[in-house]
């Protein structure tokens, strides 16, 4: 499934992903018509005419783009890899809503018999980067409360997404190591990639130059 020809559908992100990118998207000219970060309306049109833009989880937008049902998406990194992104083109990184993919533990962390048990909505990614190590953990899938699973006996480690590491600190957790750098990424779907290469070139070009004007 791919959308008409002549149209130009992109899956943005909602929070905080979504207000660093709509400047970058104005500076290409593309400005959503609506109060796109308020309302709960999930389909806009813009001021580019064929191009409109969604707003929606970012577990969602690699979904939505693979399938054609969006040409173009912009995703953190912790969702394209946690997807698997084999069906997808990345060709630009943003460099907006950096943090990095880290496992926590608490401080002095707990000596544990056994298989180590981590809590993480990342089961993906963490059941990889385990792997590869040849460690051998016990995974909880949650989908919030992460940082007080520790506390409370649920596990004895966590695998989350770190900016300031603010969060870890305030439930008595330390940044133990990193698994992944973060920042959102564009994707693009493969068949539009061919079918509107024009249109999408000419959205990467203004994109990746508005990138590169930002003060690093
Ligand atoms: P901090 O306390 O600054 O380390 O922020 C960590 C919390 O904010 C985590 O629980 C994350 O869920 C969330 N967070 C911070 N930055 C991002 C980001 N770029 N993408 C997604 N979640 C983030």
């Amino acid at each position: 499934m791919t959308a008409k020809v002549n149209s130009l559908t992109i899956a943005l992100t909602r929070g905080r992903i979504l207000s660093e990118t709509l400047p970058l998207l104005r500076e290409a000219g593309i400005e959503p018509i609506g109060d796109i970060a308020g309302s709960r309306k999930l389909r806009f049109a813009t001021s580019r005419e064929g191009v409109s833009l969604l707003v929606m989880r970012g577990s969602d937008v690699p979904v939505y783009v693979e399938n054609g049902a969006a040409d173009m998406g912009v995703a953190g990194k912790d969702m394209l890899l946690e997807y698997g992104g084999e069906g997808l083109y990345e060709p630009l990184d943003l460099g907006i809503a950096r943090c990095r993919l880290m496992i926590a533990a608490p401080h002095p962390v707990a000596a544990t018999g056994g298989r180590p048990r981590v809590a993480t909505k990342f089961t993906g990614i963490a059941k990889r980067w385990f792997a590869e190590q040849g460690r051998q953990v016990e995974l909880i899938k949650l989908n919030g409360a992460l940082e007080i699973a520790p506390a409370m006996g649920l596990a004895d480690a966590i695998v989350d997404i770190v900016d300031t590491g603010g969060t870890l600190r305030a439930n008595g957790l330390e940044p133990i190591e990193t698994i992944a750098e973060i920042s959102s990424r564009v994707i693009v779907n493969k068949a539009s990639m061919k079918i509107k290469s024009q249109a999408i070139r000419a959205i990467l070009d203004a994109l990746s130059a508005a990138v590169a004007r930002r003060p690093a």
